[in-house]
């Protein structure tokens, strides 16, 4: 049985995420606007979040694997598309096409199984091509080309060309120009296509990365899409652990495991209850920090597995009430700043949510 009182809470506000959608929409006249819901829609829960983009207009979503899809699918209304960005592994074809999925076809290997069952089902199968313009992750190499032809498409029936941008986020890397040329050389190949480039970051790269459809993710959570300049996207995210206890610690007193932190002089620590079990990275390990009442208050020592400690020192003991809301991430503390601290990407702060988070969602 599940506790209502919950350790630490993650809000997820909906409409923030709604808004965030609308502001991506609104960069690219005339092109869909997709939403990238893989990874449990970045560790926010997928259902709400395609439900609630759902009822905002969005009717394109793309998830990584296959079980993520079949996961979604029975959420969605049937006119909503599911694109599944790694294709089928062999044996997962059919529940692809029974479920209607439309996989990202990647390589040639990956054609030749949407064709053949397509040809067995003598029904035509919606798939998307997507092609390697300098990622060398997913997509089909430029050599592989030549060998896509209709032949070996006989049976798909091709939804989206596709291709997916390496740096993006950095509007100065020459790459994004090169992936850009090399998509618009493939697009010739068949001119009738949609066709999608840009994530998140690639949107605010300007309207030639835009063609048909749009493909973030990132963003629409509040990552900041583009380095060096402000974010333009609502913070989606909040949350908040508690306090367990607090105590004195004279001057000299270590705190935490191997005394990686000690009082310099007497001073309050507190115990909230949110450690590196919850995904909040051990590396914050005196760098990052906490807000208790609107007040910026240190991490210190190291992150244990399901608790950190805080130095208190400048908060009046009396609110130190059991209980009491510590935020870890908020508005003016958010994804971005605290991947800043603890060395990494926002994504990464992102997926890395705990399970043990009652998320609750602001509509
Ligand atoms: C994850 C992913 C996206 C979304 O990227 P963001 O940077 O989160 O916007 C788009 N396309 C592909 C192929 C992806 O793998």
């Amino acid at each position: 049985m599940k506790s209502d009182v919950p350790a630490a809470t993650l809000s997820i506000d909906l409409t923030a995420l709604c808004d965030n959608w609308r502001l991506l929409c609104r960069q690219a006249d005339g092109a869909r606007c997709a939403a990238v819901v893989k990874a449990d829609a970045y560790g926010l829960g997928a259902e709400p979040v395609a439900a609630a983009l759902y009822a905002a207009g969005c009717r394109d979503f793309f998830v990584a694997l296959v079980v993520e899809a079949l996961a979604l699918r029975p959420r969605l209304a049937s006119d909503a598309r599911l694109f599944v960005l790694h294709g089928a592994l062999p044996g997962a074809e059919a529940e692809c096409a029974a479920q209607a999925l439309i996989p990202v076809l990647n390589s040639r290997d990956q054609v030749e199984r949407w064709s053949r069952l397509a040809r067995s089902r003598g029904t035509p199968l919606p798939a998307a091509l997507q092609v390697d313009t300098g990622m060398a992750r997913l997509g089909l190499a430029a050599a592989e080309l030549d060998r896509v032809d209709a032949a070996a498409l006989q049976g798909i029936e091709p939804a989206l060309l596709m291709s997916h941008l390496a740096s993006a986020e950095d509007p100065v890397d020459a790459l994004n120009d090169l992936q850009l040329e090399r998509f618009q050389a493939v697009r010739q190949r068949w001119p009738r296509l949609p066709c999608s480039l840009a994530n998140s970051s690639g949107i605010f790269l300007g309207p030639r990365w835009h063609f048909d459809l749009l493909r973030p993710g990132a963003a629409l959570y509040g990552v900041a899409p583009t380095l060096g300049r402000p974010n333009p996207m609502r913070p989606v995210v909040r949350l908040q652990g508690r306090l367990i206890q607090w105590r004195e610690v004279a001057a000299g007193d270590g705190v935490g495991y191997n005394h990686a932190w000690r009082a310099a002089s007497p001073g309050r620590i507190a115990t909230v209850s949110v450690g590196y079990a919850d995904g909040y990275l051990r590396s914050l390990s005196n760098r990052g920090h906490l807000r208790f009442q609107g007040q910026r208050v240190p991490l210190v020592g190291r992150v244990s597995m399901d608790t950190v400690t805080v130095d208190v020192s400048s908060v009046p003991a009396d609110s130190l009430l059991p209980g009491a809301a510590f935020d870890l991430i908020d508005e003016a503390h958010d994804i971005n700043a605290l991947a800043a601290e603890a060395g990494t990407n926002a994504y990464e702060i992102l997926t890395s949510l705990g399970s043990r988070y009652a998320r609750t969602y602001i509509p």
